[in-house]
């Protein structure tokens, strides 16, 4: 049967440690990711944002629930399974840009696709390259390359293998506010143009308003979520958990 979910995951459940000091990170969270959709995932520190993200990219493993990736069940795979899925599959965009220092621009961009024994579509790394403006910088090594160039290339590798979901780790945290605009830009326009889904996770509420939809977590929960948000949205949205929180916890 057909979804237009990219990524089904139901009934997550992730606890760090054993008795009195163990941490339940994930509760009982369920989330549909949209195909070719752009999703934010927001929420408090340690509400579970980093634990979720890294169980849906095959990085971690869940003690229970369900997670289907393209349809692929994630739960139960051997850490070799998801090796495999993870190069073919998904792609990665973190803060750290993870570039390799001796490797050029072009052979960063390469290199997923030649982990994974592939053939390298030229038309398709001239066609990421020339949208995100670094086709001039392909011979240079990262240490040529300004911050937001570096985060360009990182962005081209994760997505040179049209991964089935492509996921950014808080991916303009190190950036300036224009490197940011222009990386958030790229996201929403591969997304638009590419039918690439992606996610991110952020704690920032203006770059959450660059995406398509963004959804909240809390204590290990998906609790809220709405489309088309901007930052204004996400701050109001922000602000009744913050008080219904306090409400709890008064
Ligand atoms: P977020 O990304 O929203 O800040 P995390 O997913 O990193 O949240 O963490 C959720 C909860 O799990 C937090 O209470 C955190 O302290 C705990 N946690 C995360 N990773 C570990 C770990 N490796 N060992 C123990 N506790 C962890």
């Amino acid at each position: 049967m057909d979804t237009p979910f990219a990524i089904e995951a139901t009934d997550l459940v992730k606890t760090y440690g054993t008795g009195p000091t163990a941490v339940r990170a994930l509760d009982h969270a369920s989330l549909g990711i949209r195909r070719g959709r752009f999703t934010a995932i927001m929420g408090p520190s340690g509400s579970g944002k980093s634990t979720m993200m890294h169980a849906m990219a095959g990085l971690d493993t869940v003690d229970s629930g369900s997670i289907l990736l393209g349809g692929v069940e994630l739960v139960g795979m051997t850490e070799r399974e998801r090796t495999l899925l993870r190069r073919t599959r998904v792609g990665f965009i973190f803060q750290q840009y993870n570039l390799v220092p001796a490797l050029t621009a072009e052979e960063n961009i390469a290199l997923p696709l030649r982990l994974a024994g592939q053939k390298v579509d030229k038309d398709w790394v001239r066609e990421l390259t020339a949208t995100l403006g670094i086709v001039d910088r392909l011979t240079h090594r990262p240490a040529e390359l300004s911050g937001g160039q570096q985060q360009r290339v990182a962005v081209a590798r994760a997505l040179v293998t049209r991964p089935e979901v492509a996921f950014a780790d808080e991916p303009t945290g190190a950036l300036d506010s224009h490197s940011s605009r222009a990386l958030l830009a790229f996201l929403r326009r591969a997304a638009n143009e590419f039918g690439q889904t992606i996610v991110m996770v952020t704690h920032d509420a203006s770059a959450a308003g660059h995406a398509d939809r963004v959804e909240f977590l809390s204590d290990g929960r998906v609790v809220d979520g709405h489309d088309n948000p901007t930052a204004a949205t996400v701050l109001a949205s922000m602000a009744r958990f913050d008080a219904a929180r306090e409400e709890v916890a008064a």
